[in-house]
């Protein structure tokens, strides 16, 4: 192939936006040139290729997106940590069905149960299916709203909010909204009502939202659309933090009698 044909194959891939072939091609074809890799075979190569890459950025973009705090993928959930957990129904909703059915999650428990780690868990899962997705703590999203309003730029962020297919409101009930933060966050919740998925991670019994949504009317209306056709997690085991405490704790115990000479 001559150097000007290589040019303008070059220009097409990238006037037809498959960077990645542009990317590869010389080199590719240098390759089926000295393999005796036949057209298809190399043609083939060079589409995997960029089919591959595109869905390698589309992920890292989602998980960007989302702002996880922190990335704790599924793998790194002990499972058998968490006992009384469902597993069957943990493994199911890791697969997403849920979000295809605009399904809401409520992880309820007591800190340092995980429920921060599985949200984020089935987030980056949840990325990894190609759906739009977000995590933020209710208090953000209290304060991202009550300034956009201020901004006049409310209709924006909600519209915003709206198009998610999965939005992560992470502890729920750690610090009470003001009155405007609650309607507000009220609004959100309210709107993606059997449109899109919710994750709830929370410290608060249901019978106690109305202390953190203050108006008892409101709290029972999202109360009755948050839960309806939810699957509601409760989180009863011990704190995975204390008990690696007290792990470490006995086993630098151990150390020590150990370490003294007997006598
Ligand atoms: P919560 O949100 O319920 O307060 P976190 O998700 O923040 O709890 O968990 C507290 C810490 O313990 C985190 O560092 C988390 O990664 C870890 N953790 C909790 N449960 C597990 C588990 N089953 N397997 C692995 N790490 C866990
Ligand atoms: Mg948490």
């Amino acid at each position: 192939m001559s150097e000007a044909t290589l040019v303008m194959l070059k220009n097409d891939l990238k006037a037809l936006k498959l960077s990645t072939m542009a990317k590869f091609v010389e080199e590719h074809l240098r390759q089926a040139m000295e393999k005796s890799i036949d057209y298809g075979e190399f043609l083939l190569e060079l589409t995997s290729l960029e089919l591959r890459i595109r869905a390698e950025n589309r992920l890292k973009r989602r998980i960007r997106e989302a702002k996880f705090p922190l990335l704790k993928p599924l793998e790194t959930f002990d499972i058998e940590a968490a006992s009384g957990l469902d597993v069957r129904l943990f493994r199911e909703l890791a697969r997403c069905g849920y979000i295809k059915e605009h399904r809401n999650i409520i992880f309820l428990g007591k800190s340092g149960t995980g429920k921060t780690h599985m949200a984020t868990a089935f987030g980056i899962e949840a990325c990894k299916n190609d759906f739009i997705t977000r995590f933020i703590t209710c208090y953000g999203l209290a304060n991202e709203l009550i300034e956009a309003r201020e901004d006049r730029e409310l209709q924006r962020l909600l519209k915003r909010y709206s198009r998610y297919d999965l939005l992560i409101l992470d502890e729920l009930g750690y610090v009470p909204f003001s009155k405007e933060g609650a309607e507000l966050i009220f609004q959100v919740l309210a709107e993606r009502h059997e449109r899109g998925s919710l994750i709830i991670t929370t410290n608060l019994g249901f019978a106690d939202w109305t202390k953190i949504f203050g108006d008892p009317i409101m709290t029972a209306a999202l109360l009755d659309r948050l839960t309806h056709r939810a699957h509601i997690i409760n989180c009863t085991w011990e704190s995975y933090r204390l008990k690696e405490t007290l792990k470490k704790r006995s086993l630098s115990q151990k150390e020590e009698v150990a370490e003294k000479p007997s006598g």
